[in-house]
């Protein structure tokens, strides 16, 4: 239903299809944007532009990077022996933001969902089993969210990477269920990291 002309209905469009920003919102953004200088408006899209230039995937944990391998990959300091399974790179920066973790990660790039149609192979799964043995893995820690995806996604890994013989650990309940991982505060998802538990 556009009700306004032309560009302005494009901006409107546009905005309105990123995640979490209704059709209010889209509007109170793009007249936002239709005010400011042109300058400030068009920095917004210089920097998409960048960003979409610069960040790929890390060859190895698929994190954003700007090179080849990301920050924590290039970092030989960090014990390659435990590897940290998240869904995105947000819940990576919410990881690391508890201080708690000082080995690798690996991201799944979303979580099982047979009602959106992601399975395994829709995942980064074949690329963590290929990790394990040349990285030296010993502790694989599944972080994924407390929701319904996350749990499968966590019991379908423990399946498939328990017969290898590594330790695996889920973190601890106590985060909101239902909840995602980035909106835990730093303590409790610390606490939820110590508190990790053998999978069965
Ligand atoms: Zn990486």
């Amino acid at each position: 239903m556009a009700v306004y002309a032309g560009a302005v209905q494009d901006l409107i469009d546009e905005l309105g299809r990123l995640p979490g920003v209704g059709p209010k919102s889209a509007q109170r953004i793009a007249f936002h944007l239709l005010q400011v200088p042109r300058d400030d408006a068009l920095r917004l899209a210089t920097v998409i532009g960048e960003a979409r230039d610069r960040v790929r995937w890390c060859s190895r944990c698929f994190n954003i990077s700007e090179g080849e391998l990301c920050e924590i990959c290039a970092d030989d300091r960090r014990d390659r022996s435990l590897l940290c399974v998240v869904e995105e790179p947000r819940d990576l920066v919410a990881v690391e933001k508890t201080g708690e973790f000082h080995g690798r990660y690996h991201v799944l790039q979303g979580a099982i969902s047979p009602i959106e149609g992601i399975g395994p192979d829709q995942l980064r799964v074949r690329e963590l089993l290929a990790r394990i043995e040349p990285e030296g893995v010993v502790e694989v820690i599944l972080c994924t969210n407390p929701n319904i995806e996350g749990e499968a996604t966590a019991m379908y890994l423990a399946r498939l990477l328990k017969p290898i013989g590594l330790k695996v650990t889920r973190i601890a309940s106590g985060l909101p269920v239902g909840g995602d991982l980035e909106y835990a505060d730093e303590v409790t998802l610390g606490r939820a990291f110590e508190g990790r538990r053998e999978v069965g």
